[in-house]
């Protein structure tokens, strides 16, 4: 390992060179056992036609190319560079392809699909998790990886048994049997996962993986030592914080994938880690805008991190990219209000999930209509007008619907809606929509990235930069 800050051309190119003519190995689909016996053993020794030693997976989860914009652009503002992610763009050797995004059932995916299609390498159903239309359960890619004798991790801002990390390493009919991902992440012996989700955890559970350590807080992560064996990190008993509303005993995604990439890069046979922005995905969902750049800004400090250690070494193959664009945010006003706005934009303090909860104590729809422009005010700075008061009015009280599309009549996207007036940032709709995806590749394996490809793509390239082989293969 070297600590160079550059990566190693000749390296990538020898490699390169001489695996070209290899042929991408064919996904493992023997089923797994999910039974809580003895745990399986790794089977198999590091392959040496692998190009890649580690594969980093950075997904920030629902991400519309406005809201990389976005965050692109408060990086500018904030510190005078670019993004990390627009900064990948820029080192030598990087590729870029736009990925089309769908299910086996639907246009627009949802997440345990799209992951799913990452996992296994094959479209299902949206709400499935590695099962199929017709039944099978292909072994998901980091129960392959390890099968494979390499190391395995997931860090994600939602509860590790949700859908995008599940998509990594479980097999389940329905992406809410969280308890049974739960039980398939300690039975498939994962190294290190890191997140929310506690509640999915029962005393019972951990018992039974008492090999295991444990930890809660942003204190014990950090103070946790490594003894070689796996760590269980959950922060929250439901999705960690929103980053606006983070309290200080719940770790940074920065600091997971610090301490992530600390423990698998020093194990001996290589490692495969995703890590998942995943509460991008539910600012979208929410129409929150603040919140949606909290939570991309923090995950371009977890992909700083990532890409620093890449860059460090020329062992690694770093995917960045996104499984479905959401709700397609956009900076739309023109001049000094969209200016103005995106000042207001970036000095954002609290989520509507906070204003959310700070209303729960308000009865009537009145009562709400009194505390809500005070609360508007706190989260995000912006003082509403009478017009806009008048629009939340029709929404609270009148309950008349907002918008002709019927998709947008919740309590985000009218809140959305009013506060694009001073934000200057609206939203298409509160769901995930069809669009193309970025995707970043940078290191051995990348040069396979083809310019536009398809979701299930990528689970081959990762495959074939791994040389992974079914079990017994
Ligand atoms: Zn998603």
């Amino acid at each position: 390992m070297t600590s160079t800050t550059r990566i190693d051309r000749r390296a990538f190119m020898v490699r390169a060179g001489a695996l070209g003519g290899v042929a991408v190995a064919a996904g493992g689909c023997a089923s797994v056992s999910t039974s809580a016996g003895a745990p399986a053993k790794p089977t198999g020794t590091p392959r040496r036609g692998r190009q890649a030693r580690n594969v980093i997976f950075m997904v920030s989860d629902g991400m519309s190319t406005g809201t990389l914009t976005l965050a692109d652009m408060a990086s500018r503002e904030r510190t005078g560079r670019a993004s990390a992610w627009s900064r990948l763009w820029g080192i030598e050797g990087a590729r870029r392809a736009v990925c089309r995004t769908h299910a086996a059932d639907s246009l627009v995916t949802d997440s345990s699909a799209a992951g799913s299609a990452w996992g296994i390498g094959e479209h299902i159903n949206n709400g499935a998790v590695n099962f199929t239309p017709d039944g099978r359960t292909p072994t998901p890619i980091l129960v392959q990886a390890r099968e494979n004798g390499f190391s395995t991790g997931l860090v994600t801002t939602t509860r590790v048994t949700h859908a995008t990390p599940a998509s990594f390493v479980a097999n389940v009919p329905s992406r809410a049997q969280e308890g049974a991902i739960a039980r398939q992440i300690m039975d498939r012996r994962l190294d290190v996962v890191l997140g929310g989700g506690a509640k999915h955890f029962p005393g019972s559970l951990l018992e039974a993986h008492a090999d295991a350590t444990v930890v809660r807080t942003a204190a014990e992560l950090a103070g946790a030592t490594d003894d070689g064996g796996r760590l269980l990190g959950v922060f929250n008993r439901e999705h960690m914080s929103y980053e606006l509303d983070r309290p200080e005993d719940e770790p940074h995604i920065r600091d997971m994938t610090r301490a992530a990439l600390s423990r698998l890069s020093s194990r001996a046979d290589g490692f495969v880690l995703q890590v998942e922005g995943g509460r991008v995905d539910h600012a979208a969902h929410a129409n929150d805008a603040c919140s949606l750049l909290g939570e991309q800004a923090a995950f371009d400090e977890a992909l700083d991190e990532a890409v620093r250690f890449t860059m460090g070494r020329d062992d690694t193959l770093l995917i960045a990219t996104t499984d479905h664009a959401n709700a397609n945010p956009g900076l739309t006003l023109y001049e000094e209000p969209g200016n103005t706005g995106f000042e207001r934009l970036m000095r954002g303090r609290r989520s509507f999930d906070w204003i959310g909860d700070q209303l729960s104590a308000a009865g009537s729809p009145d009562e709400v209509m009194g505390v809500l422009p005070m609360l508007v005010y706190q989260a995000t700075g912006v003082e509403l007008r009478d017009a806009d008061r008048a629009w939340l009015h029709r929404h609270f009280v009148d309950h008349e619907r907002a918008d002709g599309f019927t998709a947008v009549s919740g309590f985000g996207p009218v809140l959305g809606a009013v506060l694009a007036n001073s934000l200057g940032v609206a939203f298409v709709s509160p769901n995930h929509t069809a669009d193309m995806v970025e995707v970043t590749a940078l290191g051995p394996g990348s040069e396979r990235l083809a310019p536009t490809i398809d979701n299930i793509d990528l689970h081959a390239l990762m495959v074939g930069a791994l040389d992974l082989r079914a079990a017994g293969a």
